[in-house]
């Protein structure tokens, strides 16, 4: 019995992962992760700035309320060494 090979369904380069009824290539793949990483970084800086807001409206001391954190890239702090 023949393998079938499963096709992104972005642009038809070989499948890696798939999410629900969509298969993505590494390359839909990373630019997916990217747009979703983009996006939770804005739902945090809304949240933070809300925050800041509801403390200005209620005259509370600024970052009473606490801030959430700005998720770190995965890339920082990575170093790598060409021999
Ligand atoms: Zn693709």
């Amino acid at each position: 019995m023949a393998k079938t090979k499963v096709v992104c369904s972005q642009c038809g380069k070989p499948a890696i992962v798939q999410y629900g009824d969509i298969w993505l290539c590494v390359d839909c793949n990373l630019k997916f992760q990217q747009a979703e990483q983009i996006r939770y970084s804005r739902s945090i800086s809304r949240q933070n700035y809300l925050a800041y807001q509801i403390e200005l409206a209620a005259s509370l001391p600024i970052g009473m309320l606490g801030r959430v954190p700005a998720p770190q890239s995965p890339f920082q702090g990575n170093t790598f060494t060409l021999t």
